[in-house]
């Protein structure tokens, strides 16, 4: 089955056809890195994540590019409040953002790259687009014009004079029209810049985008991503600089995630009702983290608080318990061919409907629900008389790979029970006397693997933690 993706640009769901066969060109906004990240940024982060792992379990080889922005007026003014320089503000919440969504199973990407490392793109790219009559230079300062691209306001579907009467000019900006917007801004006194044609100064928030994208994935892409905050200005004005510069479409499919709401009330810094996910991590197991935002589909807003978080853990809990159990379970009897059959079948189609649900536009609620239909098919399977090996193999093989693309990870699972060291020990004696040593050597490698060091004693075996 194809995926199809719900493409902002056309407000429609399309088919996903990638640019070159068998391989995905993905970008993402990364965060400004001046503070630590709240759950308002982590949930892009979990959600295309989880695009990206689907798109990989469906063959794809993906290149996914996320940025930081790591110079900007908020990084500046941080550093002059902590009295610390910019590379060393950037520098600390670059890690502590990788070091967040790493614990929340977001894998590395392909590349991610920073302003301080583009420079020389993104200067060649303003002098382009200067060059080409889509941007001029005021007093030290270079600006974009919307109005000399056409169609500009095609994202956000809205209408060049309704946007241009939202503009103003502020205090400050040499703009010839509110609508401009700076590609380049001029350096203050004393403030960080690099050299230019223009002077010396720093690149606007914009424009990185378009150069990066351009450098490391090409000129038009396949998939361009981000919080649905940033579709106007900031995605509207890539489109706009990139078609320009390149005269081809940027980006073929456009998604957003939606936002996240704390106790129904929209998170805010104004509000004061920001959760910061360092701090929510802390409390809570990573992956029920992860689980509770895919609950909800991406372009959804999602409810936070802290009883969806323990519903949400509870839920969790009974599919890990149940794939641990049938690890725990791997042989006993065979049962009937028809049997056999009977399950293979059964769970073949929760694997169809799992794969449906995600093909449709990344529908990881619904995907969701056909995980815990899969668990409850593996009890009552573990609960009936006849268990075959390949059977639960292949319960565990399609959990584990449900579970892979939602991006919960299995090796953070509980580790084992005293008493539950102990059967096992008990279970591969048994083994070993019937001489059945392939479950024998299951059970030690199962027990190797959670770091449970068996020593044959003369009073039989012992084990320790290792
Ligand atoms: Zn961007």
């Amino acid at each position: 089955m194809v995926v199809s993706i719900y493409n902002t640009l056309t407000r429609e769901k399309e088919e996903f056809r990638p640019i070159e066969e068998g391989k995905v060109r993905m970008y993402v906004c990364g965060p400004t890195v001046y503070n630590y990240i709240h759950i308002g940024n982590a949930r892009p982060a979990v959600v295309f994540d989880t695009v990206r792992r689907y798109l990989e379990y469906k063959g794809y080889d993906v290149n996914y590019v996320l940025n930081f922005t790591d110079v900007d007026d908020k990084i500046i003014n941080r550093a002059n409040e902590l009295g610390e320089d910019v590379f060393a503000v950037s520098d600390r919440y670059i890690d502590a953002y990788l070091e967040d969504v790493s614990k929340l199973g977001v894998k590395k990407a392909t590349h991610n790259p920073r302003v301080t490392n583009t420079m020389q793109e993104i200067i060649a790219f303003i002098g382009s687009l200067i060059e080409k009559g889509y941007a001029y230079e005021a007093g030290g300062d270079v600006y974009f014009k919307p109005r000399a691209f056409e169609g500009y306001g095609k994202l956000s579907h809205q209408s060049i004079d309704e946007l241009r009467s939202g503009a103003r000019i502020q205090i400050g900006e040499k703009k010839e029209d509110p609508l401009d917007f700076a590609l380049w801004k001029g350096a203050k006194e004393g403030e960080i810049s690099w050299d230019s044609p223009w002077g010396k100064g720093r690149p606007g928030w914009h424009i990185e985008c378009s150069a990066m994208a351009k450098k490391y994935l090409g000129e038009t892409i396949d998939i361009h991503a981000g919080g649905q905050d940033l579709t106007f200005p900031h995605h509207e004005n890539e489109i706009a600089q990139s078609e320009a510069n390149n005269g081809k479409t940027f980006a073929n499919y456009w998604m957003h995630n939606g936002y996240i709401n704390i106790n129904n009330e929209k998170m805010s810094k104004s509000l004061g009702n920001f959760v910061l996910t360092r701090e929510l991590l802390e409390q809570h197991d990573p992956n029920v983290i992860r689980f509770f935002m895919l609950s909800v589909h991406y372009r959804n807003p999602i409810n936070f608080s802290e009883d969806l978080l323990e519903s949400a853990k509870n839920s969790l809990d009974r599919v890990i318990t149940a794939y641990q159990n049938l690890g725990h379970r791997k042989s006993s009897s065979t049962n009937l061919d028809k049997d056999q059959h009977h399950w293979t079948e059964k769970i073949n189609i929760l694997k169809q409907r799992f794969e449906a649900e995600m093909d449709d536009d990344f529908n990881t609620a619904n995907a969701i629900s056909v995980l815990f239909d899969l668990t409850k098919e593996a009890n009552v399977y573990l609960n009936g008389t006849h268990t075959s090996e390949s059977i639960i193999a292949l319960f565990q093989e399609t959990m584990k790979s449900f579970l892979e693309i939602l991006g919960v990870n299995l090796q953070s699972e509980k580790e084992l029970l005293d008493e539950e060291i102990e059967s096992l020990i008990e279970e591969r004696n048994e083994a070993r006397k019937s001489r059945n040593f392939t479950r024998a050597d299951e059970i030690r490698d199962l027990l190797k693997e959670k770091n449970i060091i068996l020593e044959d004693t003369a009073q039989g075996v012992r084990w320790k933690r290792g």
